[in-house]
């Protein structure tokens, strides 16, 4: 099937026609879809506070390139989840904007605090002992510092269970040398709205919240912005559904799409006898076929589960990949496609208009937020701004 060219596609093709001879790759990233989803979750979110999550690296699609993007748009909190992650994005948001909080939802690692502190991130206090240890740091620095207080409603990861919660609730003191600047807890089950979890680690959050000083409240990831207003408290903490990936798994997609990823044929073989194509010989053409070898495999995140599963689009046709996906390259079925213009250096889409992050996910056998995270650093990148 092929579609008219939009706007986007015109953009695409531009940007396309500047990628290097070199590239065997090229994984497209549309920076103002970016921005147009961080206004949609905003709007979603009755236009309270939301946050950014650009955490492993921004979903794999670059920190550096996305948060400038989200402040931008409005993000006043950027949430990442390891302090080395911080401390690489702290000059950089300086320079974006005065005042955005950059919180490490890991936490405090024992020794790190004065990281912490010289840098201006805070941390997210998961723990009794990271509370302890982050008042104490603060006594002997003489001044209250701000972090984040994680509660645990649930999830059992991170964050204080319940019968720390209760130690807070019989004495309040304990918080005494820090400043709460957001109390965090997270939900297991947001993209499934009928899960009674939901309802129960609501429930279990309002309990403990008496039990704290009052701060901003955070709950919501993606799909907890899509629960409705009981869940959303004062900050939205969105991260993948920034990047395109469908918040509400049970219905369309209130997002935009945000990547684009081509590969380049290598070769194209004419079968005329029973052939086996990759390793394991998993895949027999029977007949005449032919068969496209396209470069990009396992280590550029194209998941080695696609095999004899996944489709592809060559010349606007809809192709199946066959055999296994090897650590560099892929084979597609491209017997649909009229030879003549089947030829090295023309483009494989692998994710397109017609096949999003979560369709490739579900060929896959996986979610949207691996097939992201996974997607390799040999792709060329064009960032579309
Ligand atoms: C990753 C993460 C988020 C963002 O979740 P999405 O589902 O990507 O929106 C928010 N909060 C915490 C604690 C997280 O670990």
């Amino acid at each position: 099937m092929t579609t008219s060219p939009t706007t986007t596609d015109l953009t695409v093709e531009t940007a396309l026609s500047e990628v290097s001879p070199r590239a065997a790759g090229v994984l497209t990233i549309d920076l103002p879809a970016i921005a147009e989803n961080y206004r949609r979750l905003k709007a979603a979110f009755l236009e309270k506070a939301v946050a950014a999550v650009v955490k492993a690296d921004g979903y794999g699609l670059g920190a550096e390139r996305v948060a400038p993007v989200l402040v931008k748009a409005g993000a006043r909190s950027i949430f990442v989840a390891q302090l080395d992650e911080a401390l690489k994005l702290r000059p950089l948001l300086d320079r974006c904007h005065p005042a955005v909080a950059l919180y490490v939802l890991n936490g405090l690692m024992p020794g790190a605090e004065a990281d912490y502190a010289e840098h201006n991130i805070l941390p997210v206090l998961n723990s009794l002992g990271e509370i302890d240890a982050w008042t104490a740091f603060c006594r002997a620095r003489g001044t209250a510092l701000p972090a984040a207080v994680h509660l645990d409603s649930g999830m059992c990861r991170l964050g204080l269970p319940p019968e720390e919660v209760e130690v807070l609730r019989g004495d309040p003191e304990r918080l005494a040398g820090l400043v709460p600047t957001c109390i965090l807890s997270h939900l297991a089950c947001a993209d499934e709205p009928g899960h009674p979890m939901n309802a129960e680690q609501l429930a279990a959050l309002k309990a403990a919240l008496p039990a704290l000083p009052r701060a901003p409240v955070s709950f919501c990831n993606s799909s907890g912005i899509f629960l409705g207003r009981d869940y959303h408290f004062d900050l939205g903490r969105p991260g993948v559904a920034l990047y395109g990936v469908n918040p509400t798994p049970e219905a369309p997609n209130p997002m935009q799409p945000v990547v684009q990823l081509r590969a380049k044929i290598l070769q194209v073989r004419q079968i005329d006898a029973p052939q086996a194509v990759g390793y394991g010989a998993t895949h027999r053409a029977t007949g005449p076929a032919r068969i496209a070898t396209v470069a990009a495999g396992y280590a550029d995140g194209y998941l080695r589960s696609i095999s004899n599963r996944g489709h592809a689009w060559v010349a606007g046709h809809r192709v199946p990949v066959v055999g296994r996906v090897s650590m560099d390259l892929l084979a597609l079925d491209v017997t649909g496609v009229a030879p003549d213009v089947l030829r090295p250096g023309l483009w494989a889409e692998l994710l397109n208009d017609e096949q999003d992050v979560d369709a490739l996910a579900r060929e896959a056998g996986t979610i949207g937020y691996e097939i992201l995270t996974s997607l390799g650093a040999r792709y060329h990148r064009v960032y579309l701004d």
